[in-house]
């Protein structure tokens, strides 16, 4: 018996990564209408040169909590060997032993999504539900356009569990996608983990 050293093979078919120390950790990333309403008060009060900084602050926790909002994971921060993101999943390059190891997706389903363009850290799993920030998602939106002829952003989203993707849809439709993947899909990966 070799448990841990299966050729990359979970009982989810999901290869590990520990050959090269990547571990997922999370962080909170929870931004309240309350604390943005707190800004713009505080840009509104504060001297020129404070308010150039406060401006860009609020920028970034704006564009953060209207990307949760859309149900977009995308890298939205990285520092040295750390990817981040809009979730609150955090991706480390060099993690220490006592963090999880990071999951990627299996080879099946990277096969299945080929041609659909991913970062790096969509290929990880574990990611958190959006916007509620609470609890795991199996599905994922990952990327949008703008679609000047009907004035409209159209989404593009995948299931990290069985392949299956949508591209090009409004966001409610991709949202939907995500709900009707984490009833289906979901359970095969939530069940195993006792909940
Ligand atoms: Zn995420
Ligand atoms: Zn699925």
């Amino acid at each position: 018996m070799k448990p841990h050293k299966d050729e990359g093979s979970t009982p989810a078919g999901v290869p590990h990564l520990q050959e090269v120390g990547y571990t997922v950790t999370y962080e909170d990333v929870l931004v309240t209408a309350e604390y943005l309403k707190q800004l713009k008060a505080e840009i509104k009060a504060a001297d020129v040169r404070a308010k150039y900084g406060l401006f860009r602050t609020s920028l970034f926790y704006g564009n953060l909590r209207r990307w949760q909002r859309q149900g977009w994971h995308c890298e939205y921060e990285s520092g040295p060997g750390t990817t981040h993101c809009t979730c609150g999943l955090v991706l480390n390059e060099n993690g220490t032993a006592d963090q999880e190891l990071a999951v990627v997706i299996s080879k099946n389903v990277q096969q299945k999504l080929d041609g659909i363009e991913l970062e790096q850290i969509h290929l990880v799993r574990g990611h958190n539900s959006l916007p509620s920030l609470k609890g795991e998602t199996v599905a994922l939106i990952i990327d949008f356009i703008y679609k000047e002829d009907i004035i409209e952003y159209l989404w593009t989203a995948i299931c990290q569990q069985c392949g299956d993707y949508e591209v090009e849809v409004k966001n409610a439709d991709a949202k939907s996608f995500v709900k009707t993947h984490n009833r289906i899909c979901g359970p095969v990966i939530f069940n195993k983990k006792g909940e």
